[in-house]
């Protein structure tokens, strides 16, 4: 026999497109007792949560809830519940996370048709309209916040476009709610999804998912039965709603996590917590301009919660990467399909967004690079500079 001693991770300081940090009052919540998923006072929780994810989303939905599951369980929970193959859909398709969405999809034996740009583009709403109303599809799918890519893309054109056709829309906002302005409800979007463990400040686990009164309708009007039980809005709307029926053994101390998290935006306020993350990106690239790296995405494009530098010629991101890890302690990824090797990704969500990390990792990338032969200077200096202004 082995002797297994108590595990202890190493400190990481986590800058990557998510697991992000976790706050140290969420890892409090979550160490509180278990109590029973239908307990009066967790389902007091359950509505807490809910409350608050209306505000950061900005929405008044009715349905707003949150899937037992990391992100992918809401996309998912979209695709299951208002995808079969009578329906057609038309994707958005400029990154990772689309063709995710476009797989999810076609497995249900939907009617596809995809726009496609490269990866970090985005569609002008000319483009949107035009493909939507070519394709009179029933559900329009969309990335709101591209990790792959670093590339936000503007949901309101879409919704009006897709609205007009009868079709309902699915947003991903996996990376940007909590860090950017969602606006579920003034957007228009109708299934909307996100994850707990990139803008939340939680661990990984749960999954906030919004529906419209249209989505509403066309859920309860549904004869088929979703093909995941598991994932059965209807079912799980039973147990959310007054009824309170049970469905699954909800995983209690996500929930508080997740209450928790939301309570410290509350806390903040949303819009300070906005202007934190667009100030920690705006200092951020400032930096790594300065370093004579260019960002991937076109100003104005880009998300403040993931950015995605240019790797320099010459330097191996990988290498790069490496040395972050083990001499700072700083998880940054790279790119993957068409960026690998190309882009470093580099996350500043939720409780990873703050000045101090901004600053150590253009430390860190300035010592890595000039190690590689890339001669650079004056990264943190440019980002004290915005931050001074
Ligand atoms: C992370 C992510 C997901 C998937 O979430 P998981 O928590 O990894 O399941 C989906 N969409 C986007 C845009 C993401 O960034």
């Amino acid at each position: 026999m082995s002797d297994y001693s108590f595990f202890e991770p190493p400190q990481r300081i986590l800058l990557g497109p998510g697991p992000s940090m976790v706050d140290p009052q969420v890892y409090l919540a979550m160490a509180a007792p278990i109590i029973g998923h239908t307990d009066p006072a967790f389902f007091g929780v359950l509505q807490d949560c809910a409350a608050m994810m209306r505000e950061v989303m900005g929405t008044k939905n009715d349905f707003t809830i949150a899937i037992s599951g990391t992100g992918t369980s809401g996309m998912e929970a979209a695709v299951v519940n208002f995808v079969d193959d009578s329906t057609k859909v038309a994707m958005f398709a400029n990154g990772y996370f689309s063709d995710r969405l476009t797989e999810m999809c076609d497995r249900q034996g939907a009617d596809i048709a995809r726009l496609e740009k490269p990866w970090g583009e985005t569609y002008s709403d000319d483009e949107a309209r035009d493909f939507i109303l070519r394709e009179k599809p029933d559900i329009v799918g969309f990335v709101h916040a591209e990790t792959s890519t670093g590339a936000l893309q503007p949901g309101k054109a879409i919704c009006e476009a897709a609205h007009e056709v009868g079709a309902l829309v699915i947003g991903d906002a996996v990376t940007s709610l909590g860090g950017m302005p969602v606006e579920v409800d003034a957007t228009g979007i109708d299934i909307l999804y996100s994850g707990t463990q990139k803008c939340l400040s939680c661990p990984p686990g749960l999954s906030p998912l919004s529906l419209s009164p249209s989505a509403l309708e066309r859920l309860r009007a549904r004869e088929r039965r979703s093909v995941s039980w598991y994932l059965d809005l209807k079912l799980i709307d039973e147990y959310w709603g007054a009824s309170h029926r049970y469905h699954h053994t909800t995983p209690i101390n996500m929930f508080y996590a997740l209450r928790e998290g939301l309570r410290l935006i509350h806390e903040e306020g949303l819009q300070n917590r906005f202007d934190r993350h667009k100030l920690n990106h705006e200092a951020f690239v400032a930096g790594i301009e300065a370093l004579g790296m260019r960002m991937h995405v076109e100003a104005g494009k880009r998300l403040w919660t993931l950015n995605t530098p240019v790797v320099p010629e010459g330097v191996d991101d990988a290498v790069l990467r490496k040395a972050l890890l083990d001499d700072y302690s700083i998880e940054v990824l790279g790119g993957f399909g068409p960026l690998a090797g190309k882009v470093l990704r580099v996350g500043l969500m939720g409780a990873s967004s703050t000045r101090a990390n901004v600053l150590l990792l253009l430390h860190a990338l300035e010592t890595l690079l000039n190690k590689q032969g890339h001669k650079a200077s004056g990264g943190a200096a440019a980002a004290e500079a915005v931050y001074a202004a």
